[in-house]
C-alpha cells in the first residue's frame, strides 16, 4: 500500500515524501480512506502508530478541496485539541510539514505564555486550529475564537485529557461545536468515561475503531531491575554510562525528582536537561531540541511534561520511578519504539514501588524480564579530612568482589584511583548469586562495600 493508492493529492504526496514516509502505517491505512469518506472516526490506538498523521493528511485534502474556501478572523475551519502545550506543537509542525504545498494554514494556542501573539495570529484568520482546553475556553470566553464555522474537530489522547482533569473544559468546548462536521476522537484506553464522551462527540454512526497491529508493549524490549531506593542514583548514572551513545528519556514521579536527578547527574559528568511543569516554556523547547539535535543524550521528564514527546530516535526509555498507574507506563515506553523501530525501556523497581509492578503486569498481560547490573555507589564523608585513611581498593575488591567482576579491579597507586580512603567504602550492590558466594565464603554478614571502580 502506498499513500498515492489512498488516494492523496500530490502536494501532500510530495510533502510526504521531503518528510521520509515510504508507506502509510497500519493506522494510516485505515483511517485515512474512510476520513476522506467523511465518515467520523474513533481512534483507538497508542501513541507511535503513526495517528497525527492519520488525522492531519486527510484534514489537510479535505480543507484543500472546499471550494470557496476562506480563511475568517477567528474562526478556523478545522479544530483539534489535545491535551499538552508539547503534543500541541508537534501536531502543529505536522500540519505545517505535510500541507507545506497546499496552503492550509494553521496556529497553535496553549497556556502558561501571553496571549498577544496567539491573539494576534487568530485575528488574522487560520484554517486550523490546534489547542489545549484550557486557552481555548479562555479565548472563546473573550470573544478571539468561535467554533460555528469548525468543519473538522478532533479530539486527541482524550484518555489523557480525563487523567488530567481537562474533562470539563473538554465538554463545553464541545458544546459550542456545530452539529454538522466531522469528528475524529483517538484515544489509548477506553474507560467507561471516554465511552461514554465519544458517544457524544461521534454523532455520525459509520464510525471505525482502530486497533494498532502490535500494541507498544510488545514492541518495545523491556526489563525491569530490581534496587534499593537509595541506590538509584548509582543504578542510573551507570546505566547511561553504558548507553552513552543512545538517546534517552528518563521518567520521574515528580519535578522535585527530575531536577535532584540532574544535579547528580552533572556531579557525575553526564549532561541531562529536565522537563516540567515549573520550567517555562522556553526552557522546555531549548530541551527537546537539545535531545532531537543530539546535542544532549539525556532528557528528564515527569509524566505530564512528556506526554506528546516525539523524538523520532529515542532508543531508551527509563523509568527511574515506576508510575502508580499502570497505563502510563504504557505511554512512558511507547516514546521509543516510535512508527515501528526497535526501542528499549528499562524500569528501575524499589521495595515501595513492587505493588505498582504488579498492576502493570496485569495490564500489559505479561511479566517483564528482569535485568541487573554491578554498579558501584559512594556514600561521601562526614569525617574530617585529617582522619580519613586511604586503603589500596584493589585490595577490598578482591575480598568482596565475586569472582565475576574480578576482572574490573586494576590496582592503582597511592592517593590515586585505586586507593580508595576507607570513609568511602560503604557497599557494594550484588545480584543474588554473588550475595550467596559472599555468604559461603563467611562474608555475607559483613556489611556490604561500594568502592569508586575505575570506568570498564
Ligand atoms: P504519532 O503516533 O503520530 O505520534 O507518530 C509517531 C512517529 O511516526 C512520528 O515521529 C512520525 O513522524 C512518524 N511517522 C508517522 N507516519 C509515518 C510513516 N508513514 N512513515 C514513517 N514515519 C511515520
Amino acid at each position: 500500500m502506498t499513500f498515492r493508492n489512498l488516494g492523496i493529492i500530490d502536494p501532500i504526496l510530495d510533502a510526504l515524501k521531503a518528510e521520509g514516509y515510504e508507506k502509510p502505517t497500519p493506522i494510516q491505512e485505515q483511517a485515512i480512506p474512510v476520513l476522506l469518506e467523511g465518515k467520523d472516526l474513533l481512534g483507538c490506538a497508542q501513541t507511535g502508530t503513526g495517528k497525527t498523521a492519520a488525522f492531519t493528511i486527510p484534514i489537510l485534502q479535505l480543507l484543500s478541496a472546499e471550494k470557496n474556501r476562506k480563511v475568517r478572523a477567528g474562526s478556523p475551519r478545522a479544530l483539534v485539541v489535545t491535551p499538552t502545550r508539547e503534543l500541541a506543537i508537534q501536531i502543529g509542525e505536522s500540519f505545517s510539514n505535510y500541507g507545506k504545498f497546499t496552503g492550509i494554514t494553521n496556529t497553535v494556542i496553549f497556556g502558561g505564555v501571553k496571549q498577544g501573539n496567539q491573539t494576534r495570529i487568530l485575528k488574522e484568520g487560520v484554517d486550523v486550529l490546534i489547542a489545549t482546553p484550557g486557552r481555548l475556553l479562555d479565548l472563546m470566553n473573550q470573544g478571539y475564537v468561535t467554533l460555528s464555522n469548525v468543519g473538522w474537530s478532533v479530539l486527541d489522547e482524550a484518555d489523557r485529557m480525563l487523567d488530567m482533569g481537562f474533562i470539563h473544559d473538554v465538554r463545553k468546548i464541545i458544546a459550542k461545536l456545530p452539529p454538522k462536521r466531522q469528528s475524529l476522537f483517538f484515544s489509548a484506553t477506553m474507560p467507561p468515561e471516554i465511552v461514554e464522551l465519544s458517544k457524544k462527540i461521534l454523532g455520525n454512526p459509520a464510525r471505525v475503531t482502530i486497533q494498532p497491529e502490535m500494541t507498544t508493549a510488545e514492541k518495545v524490549k523491556q526489563s525491569i531491575c530490581y534496587v534499593e531506593k537509595a541506590d538509584k542514583p548509582a543504578l542510573l548514572t551507570h546505566v547511561l554510562r553504558e548507553n552513552n551513545d543512545r538517546a534517552t528519556l528518563v521518567f520521574t514521579r515528580t519535578k522535585h525528582g527530575a531536577d535532584k536527578i540532574t544535579r547528580f547527574l552533572k556531579k557525575a559528568g553526564i549532561t541531562s536537561n529536565a522537563i516540567h511543569g515549573n520550567k517555562s516554556q522556553t526552557a522546555r523547547q531549548i530541551a527537546l531540541e537539545n535531545i532531537k539535535k543530539g546535542y544532549t543524550k539525556v532528557l528528564i521528564a515527569t509524566d505530564i511534561a512528556a506526554r506528546g514527546i516525539d523524538i523520532d530516535d529515542l532508543q531508551l526509555v527509563i523509568n527511574y520511578d515506576l508510575p502508580n498507574i499502570a497505563e502510563t507506563y504504557v505511554h512512558r515506553i511507547g516514546r521509543t519504539g516510535r512508527a515501528g523501530a526497535d526501542g528499549q525501556a528499562i524500569s528501575f523497581c524499589d521495595k515501595e514501588e513492587r505493588a505498582y509492578l504488579k498492576d502493570i503486569h496485569k495490564l500489559i498481560k505479561q511479566t517483564i524480564p528482569e535485568v541487573r547490573f554491578s554498579f558501584i555507589t559512594e556514600k561521601p564523608s562526614n569525617e574530617p579530612a585529617a582522619n580519613r585513611k586511604a586503603q589500596d581498593s584493589s585490595k577490598i575488591l578482591r575480598e568482596v568482589l565475586p569472582p565475576a567482576l574480578k576482572h574490573h579491579v586494576k590496582p592503582g597507586k597511592p592517593g590515586r584511583q585505586g586507593k580508595i580512603p576507607e570513609h568511602l567504602q560503604t557497599r557494594l550492590s550484588v545480584g543474588k548469586s554473588e550475595i550467596k558466594e559472599l555468604e559461603q565464603k563467611g562474608q555475607g554478614s559483613q556489611p556490604k562495600r561500594i568502592i569508586r571502580l575505575k570506568r570498564k
